[in-house]
């Protein structure tokens, strides 16, 4: 046993008669806290069995302590105490046990209905109506934005917490409420082919429809809507923001953006008025029903291929490899997106040179040489803590194998090397020069290489904005809302 007062820790001998007055001190506190709490309870039940003149329902639920919701002796719904009833029986007289009730009631209904009022009022103001779902019989819903295909009973909500069936109709929770908002340069997407060294205005929400174990959100990717700080932010005033603080781009980032696809959506449409790009960071687990209506909005999007094996994604991910490999084909097939994917290699789970050969294979095969391939560090996280930091070496040994297979524009990152330049395929010169997220030299002439002349594929300069909005009330009334925030 690791910590605490575990037998084991005590039998090495280390700290023999000191840790046996410490087992002492605590197991006495122990016991006088247990005591202090028995009386409590034993104070609380005497003072129902001598009917406890008039004390009001609710605090008697308190004091008891002892919830059963299916047994509340007033049958005031919602009320958690039940259990007292037994002591009810055994020492109360029927005129107080009628006057408790009388008064519970009294007290209780106007607050409980006030509160359904107001819950009223926040889902008018709250809600906003799915897309990609389907009614059911018994009142259920189909979701089928991503291949989980949750069926969501009335009154819960998907696997990834923020489309949640009300009255029978699927709502969407996530939109317009943000939980995270931050400023990045947009090599950290990693996007290292598209608008480099400007910022972007990144967003995201609380959830995520895969169940990753090493995430390094998880404070939100593993939140309900209700567990996380969110700002209202209705989609038209993304953009004011994002050119508030000089951002050329948006990216949908943090959890996975597809969940609150028409949030994405709207704030696409509301951005293109501007000239503004828009980025998603993303697992690629959606379905094809869902797959144009969102990425037909979007300008580039780098897609976390997590590993190259089922197991691992059955495993540590909670969902499956196929559907991913199937959107980075949509995308690259089907699509104008400009395409950037990541690998994070964690020790032992998915940094075999085998793996790692046959993921470039598949990307050279599937995407064609020029669809730039991250490999990143992992660090302890969330569930998985127990594997080490991923070694240095093992990140340069996958950029050979990927070099070696044919991809030309291979990348190290979360750790700092020479591996984040970009390098021409054709004559071996450093074009683009990078120290973690920055850009230290882009060379880049007419989009291609000064030394050789050949082209490098990527979107290298931002398209200027229709029209410069700074003077427009809108934005003046936008950039006083959300100068709170911070940015
Ligand atoms: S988006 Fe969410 S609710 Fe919809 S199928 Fe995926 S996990 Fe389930």
């Amino acid at each position: 046993m690791a910590k605490g007062f575990g037998v084991g820790q005590w039998q090495s001998g280390e700290r023999g008669e000191e840790a046996e007055a410490e087992i002492l001190r605590r197991s006495s506190s122990d016991r006088l806290r247990m005591t202090a709490e028995k009386k409590r309870q034993d104070s609380s039940l005497a003072a129902l069995a001598r009917n406890d003149r008039g004390k009001p329902h609710a605090s008697l639920a308190r004091d008891v302590g002892q919830h059963r919701r299916d047994a509340c002796a007033t049958g005031t719904k919602g009320c958690t105490l039940g259990a007292e009833g037994e002591v009810w029986r055994q020492g109360a007289s029927r005129w107080a046990k009628r006057r408790i009730i009388a008064e519970g009631r009294a007290r209780i209904e106007p607050a409980v209905s006030a509160m359904q009022d107001l819950h009223i009022v926040q889902r008018a103001e709250e809600l906003h109506e799915a897309r990609w779902w389907e009614p059911e019989p018994g009142g259920k819903a189909h979701c089928y934005l991503c291949p989980r295909h949750c069926h969501i009973g009335e009154g819960q909500s998907g696997f990834c917490f923020i489309r949640a069936n009300r009255g029978g109709k699927l709502y969407s929770l996530g939109y317009a409420s943000p939980a995270a908002i931050q400023i990045d340069p947009i090599e950290k997407k990693p996007l290292n082919h598209f608008l480099p060294g400007t910022k972007i205005l990144s967003l995201g929400t609380a959830g995520c429809n895969m169940g990753c174990f090493f995430c390094q959100n998880w404070d939100i990717s593993k939140s309900k809507h209700d567990q996380v700080h969110s700002t209202h932010l209705p989609a038209e005033e993304v953009p004011l923001l994002a050119m508030q603080h000089g951002c050329p781009s948006l990216a949908f980032t943090y959890n996975e953006p597809t969940i609150w696809g028409e949030y994405v959506i709207d704030i696409c449409a509301a951005a293109r008025e501007y000239g503004l790009k828009t980025v998603m960071v993303t697992n690629g687990y959606v379905t094809y029903e869902a797959f144009h209506d969102i990425y037909d909005h979007i300008d580039a999007a780098n897609v976390d291929l997590k590993a190259f094996t089922e197991s691992f994604y059955g495993k540590i991910t909670l969902t499956h490899l196929q559907p991913v490999l199937d959107t980075l084909v949509w995308l690259k097939q089907e699509t104008n997106v400009w395409v950037e994917i990541t690998n994070l290699l964690i020790p032992t789970l998915n940094d075999d040179p085998k793996q790692i050969r046959e993921l470039s294979e598949w990307v050279l095969k599937h995407l064609g040489p020029e669809v730039p391939l991250h490999f990143t560090a992992f660090h302890p996280d969330f569930k998985l803590r127990d594997k080490p930091n991923t070694p240095p070496e093992t990140l340069h040994m996958a950029r050979e194998i990927a070099r070696e297979v044919g991809l030309h524009y291979v990348y190290e990152g979360n750790i700092w090397s020479d591996g984040g330049n970009t390098l021409c395929p054709s004559c071996g010169q450093t074009v683009i020069r990078r120290s973690w997220h920055k850009v230290l030299e882009n060379r880049l002439k007419h989009e291609a290489c000064p030394n050789c002349g050949h082209q490098i594929p990527g979107h290298w300069s931002d398209s200027p904005s229709a029209g410069s909005p700074r003077d427009s009330a809108k934005f003046q009334a936008a950039t006083r809302k959300h100068e709170a925030l911070n940015l």
